[in-house]
């Protein structure tokens, strides 16, 4: 496929025979109409000639009738009509092209098992409550629209807002409530220190000041520090008091309870969701469209807006102005997931080419061709939908317009018809105008005495000889292997050598790379020489006694040979300790527990300054993205080793006191799903906005050079870029709002490519609309990461004073300016925005966020970089485990048990809980739990016989046990990171782990519960509305 003018061709274009299905729907092969969606033939894509104007007599037939003008009028999503919307995925997405990243992933999960996942998560609605599952809170009948929710009624004061929870605070109230969601909430009416246990949302010790939670604003706020009660201390799971600061409970005779069902839950809300669009088809071509939760199971039709799976916003309806945005705080923002992983149903990315001339692009703000581009003028000049420029049309691309006047090529061009595509970059876009060599992998052990003795070195060995079959295959030279510990050993393993040699190098102040031919070879063509040497490397240092390592020249070195070589790449590197031997990079321990809690605790999560700064650089201008696997037995600064990693697109993994019995198998799953991650290299970003807005502000595993480009060394299926939007000028109700993402990078096989993607968002001066198109999954992600990069900078005191200060300011501006009057001791949250406080209340008990000297310095500075480079599912589950009990479900279905709410009240004697949250994972089990259940499980006769630290499930041939382990790896598989397996007995001391994952209670080390939250919230929104 050579054509000039117009190609298309499959996103991973590597000539293999799975792409069958791709050139079908390109070509010829009439069962595989491939632009699907829009019913048009299969040949809709066949591509002209050079500079050859299509026919429109091929493209138009068959087509269906094109949507109207006002395709992205705002109308349409007021009118709630989703004119596109199929009752399940069309039949044209059966046969999902084949990409090389496909058949290489070839590790996920078996048919069966994918099987599993897609229908739990289909079925989730379905699913009656089990025993522990309360009904449903009453609130469901207002519950979550995004999509279906009707126009307000003219913005005026609507009695019962579709978009609204009402929560009567009253302490009259019993738990016997009408299903119309009143609810009991006591304390709010009193004023100052009755607050106090309420208020207390750290109680624990040592307290984080009560000051967390105070108001910097308003003068005469009552201080708090006083208040907190010792009846508050230490973790009150099940909250039985309800409210210890409550008057009630104060004077002694117990309050009713409040009845935890009644305040907004978050397995109801995802519950909800899946039942109402779990199975269906989003069709992208709504402006401003709201998409189904990320937990909800749901096929995208790509038609001219990026799939939320690329991007989701914080609200798709922006503010007109900068004023009603500040008025009401809540952040405009996008998280860009630009390589997420598509699911087999929906169509990879095509991939166009306009000519030696490379993409068309704006002349003024050089966006990208889009569907935002206005064609006008008979075809010959187009508008841009950014800037508003007047652009000629080059001669090559002109078509003419139909008499609704767009071009009548329309549906032929991914680029004017779609949401997300890619271009053929050309060699402007390339280094030096060359086009780039493949990325190659280096993979780079530490070979100090603790590796060899816990049998890591070992392990790492006998894992490449299989994962290398893995790898890409490319004609050149891709792979090249380092040891080291004070020095570093290069080996050649030129395919030519009956034996590979190593280079030691012990200068690592000026570092070099001492041989450049045999140092990165094709790996197919040294298989040879490499297992010879992946066999002998154990040995070679069996006898160590070395225990001192290198880091930065380590990195150095990898940086280096990637300069020689031309290329990009990654460097996976298996690191166990500080490096302490004397070279440019050396670290010394810093961890002061004393400065926790203090203005001084920022200085934990800094990285050292200087050599690994100038590291970073270096590293992301060659286009190197550095992986860590960390295997320490105690502090190694984590936060300044995992400096380069987090500056380059890179991960961090920890395996603290690594155990191959018990570890290896949870490391190698890592190693394995990271090597298979579809990846872009040597990437830059930028986002596009139209006038009115702007991005201001990025966060991920980032580096920025400038106030516009976002640069990655690299950037995976699971990296996300939260981008942050601002005003600069109004923004129009008629024209919206569009921003266009493009990622230049190289693909894993060496091509130069833009990644589009777009967006229409929409704009409104009523506040209403900004609140009704809100997304608080995307919201959370927004202030997990602003939060953990203020820590950086600010005390921790100051940035949960803020969280909380905004979480109740917006929700304040929405009873002031949105609902309806009602009385004061109502609490009413935006539909949108009702499960936002529990999300709050989880992040400010995240362990970055807690003064606690409990925990590990570098197990925070590890939490707060991963988040930072999170995508919107990952800060979700993390926020919000999912709790699934196993010890009552269907064995003979496929769905999986519904999730229950993350709270000990859940939790069932005679229960079996799995706990996950994407990094940990927990079985948990009753006290009381059935002997014969833990002999289905375990084949032990009793709780009792259970071992200590068991890792993995035995594998026994009986329903129960197949289909929990089924559970277990289905999760594993379908997660970003791998989890290790921790069983955990009720009242064993290990309970304690996974009790601090019941984030609706109070926290373990401090943190509010939610129930108290609330109240909290409640109460300063209140203040705020006096
Ligand atoms: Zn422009």
């Amino acid at each position: 496929m050579s054509q000039q003018g117009y190609v298309a061709a499959p996103p991973y274009s590597q000539a293999q025979p799975g792409m069958g299905g791709y050139q079908g729907g390109f070509g010829t092969g009439p069962a595989q109409p491939l632009y699907g969606h829009y019913g048009g033939p299969p040949q809709a894509f066949t591509t002209p000639p050079a500079g050859m104007l299509k026919s429109p007599a091929s493209s138009a037939a068959g087509m269906p009738p094109p949507p109207v003008s006002s395709q992205y009028s705002p109308n349409v999503q007021q009118n709630g009509a989703h004119p596109q919307r199929y009752p399940s995925p069309p039949a044209v997405y059966g046969q999902p092209t084949q990409s090389p990243y496909n058949s290489m992933a070839s590790r996920g999960p078996p048919p069966s098992q994918q099987l599993t996942n897609e229908m739990s998560a289909l079925n989730l609605g379905n699913y009656g409550p089990g025993p522990m599952q309360s009904p449903p809170p009453p609130i469901s009948s207002v519950a979550h629209q995004p999509f279906q929710t009707p126009p307000p009624p003219a913005m005026g004061q609507p009695q019962m807002l579709p978009g609204s929870q009402s929560l009567n605070m009253s302490p009259q109230m019993s738990s016997s409530q009408s299903p119309q969601a009143s609810m009991s909430m006591t304390s709010p009416q009193m004023p100052g220190p009755p607050m106090a246990g309420v208020g207390r949302p750290f109680p624990g010790p040592p307290p984080p000041g009560p000051g967390g939670f105070q108001q910097p604003g308003p003068p005469g706020y009552p201080q708090q520090a006083g208040q907190f009660g010792g009846h508050m201390a230490g973790p009150q799971p099940g909250m039985p008091g309800a409210f210890p600061g409550a008057p009630g409970s104060l004077a002694g005779p117990p309050q009713k309870k409040l009845d935890p069902d009644s305040i907004p839950s978050i397995t109801q809300v995802i519950e909800d969701d899946q039942a109402k669009q779990g199975g269906q088809v989003l069709t992208t071509n709504i402006r401003g469209q709201v998409p189904p939760l990320v937990t909800t199971d749901f096929t995208v039709q790509d038609q001219g807006n990026a799939s939320p799976r690329f991007i989701r916003c914080t609200t798709y309806c922006l503010p007109c102005t900068a004023d009603l945005g500040k008025q009401c705080q809540v952040p405009l923002a996008s998280i860009i997931k630009p390589f997420a992983s598509l699911p087999k149903n929906e169509t990879p990315l095509y991939v166009v080419s306009h000519g030696d001339t490379g993409p068309i692009r704006c002349n003024r703000c050089k966006a990208y061709m889009c569907p935002y581009m206005r064609f006008i003028d008979g075809g010959r000049r187009y508008q841009c939908g950014f800037c508003s420029c007047v652009n000629e049309v080059p001669v090559f691309y002109f078509q003419h317009l139909d008499h609704m006047g767009r071009r009548v090529d329309l549906y032929e061009r991914p680029e004017l018809s779609l949401g997300s595509y890619e271009f053929v970059a050309t060699l402007d876009y390339c280094k030096n105008n060359k086009p780039p060599n493949p990325p190659a992998y280096i993979f780079m052990i530490d070979v100090s005495y603790n590796n060899i003795k816990s049998g890591l070195v070992k392990l790492i060995c006998e894992e490449l000889k299989t994962l290398l079959e893995k790898l890409p295959r490319y004609t050149q030279e891709d792979v090249g292997f380092v040891t080291y510990n004070k020095v570093l050993h290069f080996y050649n393993v030129k395919s030519a050598l009956a034996q590979p040699q190593m280079m030691v190098v012990s200068d690592t102040a000026e570092m070099f790379v001492p041989l450049l031919d045999g140092f990165l070879v094709n790996y197919q063509d040294s298989r040879a020489v490499i297992y010879n040497l992946l066999d002998q490397i154990p040995d070679m240092f069996a006898d160590t006694n070395e225990s001192e390592t290198i880091f930065a020249p380590v990195i150095q070195a990898g940086v280096e040979a990637f300069k020689a070589a031309e290329c990009s790449g990654k460097l996976f590197i298996f690191h166990s300790s500080m490096p302490t031997a004397e070279a440019p990079g050396k670290l010394k321990n810093r961890d002061d527990k004393k400065l926790v809690n203090t203005e001084k605790e920022k200085i934990l999560f800094q990285p050292q300054k200087g050599v690994y700064e100038q590291l970073s650089k270096d590293c992301v201008a060659q286009g190197c993205c550095v992986d860590l696997f960390l295997f320490p037995s105690q502090y190694v600064d984590l936060a300044t080793m995992a400096d380069v990693p987090s500056h380059t697109g890179g991960s961090i993994y920890k395996y603290s006191n690594f155990q191959v019995e018990t570890d290896g198998e949870h490391f190698l799953r890592d190693l394995r799903k990271d090597v298979q991650k579809s990846i872009g290299f040597d990437a830059v970003m930028r986002v596009r906005t139209s006038t009115g807005f702007r991005a201001t502000d990025f966060f991920g595993a980032i580096h920025m050079n400038n106030t516009t480009d976002i640069e990655m060394a690299a950037v995976d299926c699971d990296k996300a870029v939260t981008v942050e939007f601002k005003h600069d000028d109004t923004l129009n109700e008629e024209n919206g709002a569009f921003l266009q993402c493009a990622l230049l990078y190289t693909t894993i096989n060496g091509q130069r490519r833009l990644r589009i993607h777009n967006l229409s968002l929409n704009c409104s001066s009523q506040l209403l609309e900004l609140y009704k198109s809100c997304e608080t999954d995307s919201l959370i992600n927004f202030f997990a990461k602003s939060a953990y990069r203020a820590i950086l900078n600010q005390p921790l005191k100051n940035v949960r004073e803020i969280l909380v200060n905004q979480t109740a300011h917006m929700l304040a501006c929405y009873r002031k300016n949105c609902a309806s009057p009602s009385a004061a001791s109502q609490l009413i949250l935006p539909d949108a925005m009702k499960v936002f406080p529990v999300y709050m209340n989880s992040l400010m008990k995240t362990a970055p966020m807690l003064g606690s000297t409990e925990l590990s310095t570098d197990d925070r500075a590890h939490q707060r970089l991963s988040v930072m480079a999170m995508g919107v599912e990952d800060t979700q589950l993390l926020l919000y485990p999912r709790l699934l009990p196993l010890h009552n479900m269907d064995v003979s279905s496929d769905i999986l048990p519904a999730p229950v709410r993350c709270s000990e009240e859940r939790l069932t004697d005679c229960g079996m809980f799995l706990l996950e949250n994407g990094h940990s994972m927990f079985l948990w089990l009753g006290q009381a739990i059935p002997p014969d259940l833990i002999q289905s499980i375990f084949n032990v006769p009793s709780l009792a016989h259970l071992q200590g630290d068991m890792c993995a499930l035995p594998e026994l041939d009986n329903v129960l046990s197949k289909k929990v382990r089924s559970i277990i790896s289905g999760l594993l598989d379908k997660r970003p990171n791998s989890m290790k397996l921790q069983i955990v007995r009720q009242k064993d001391k290990p309970e304690m782990l996974f009790r601090q994952f019941l984030v609706e209670d109070k926290g373990l080390y401090s943190g509010a519960s939610y129930m108290d939250f609330l109240c909290y919230v409640h109460r300063e929104i209140r203040q705020l509305l006096t």
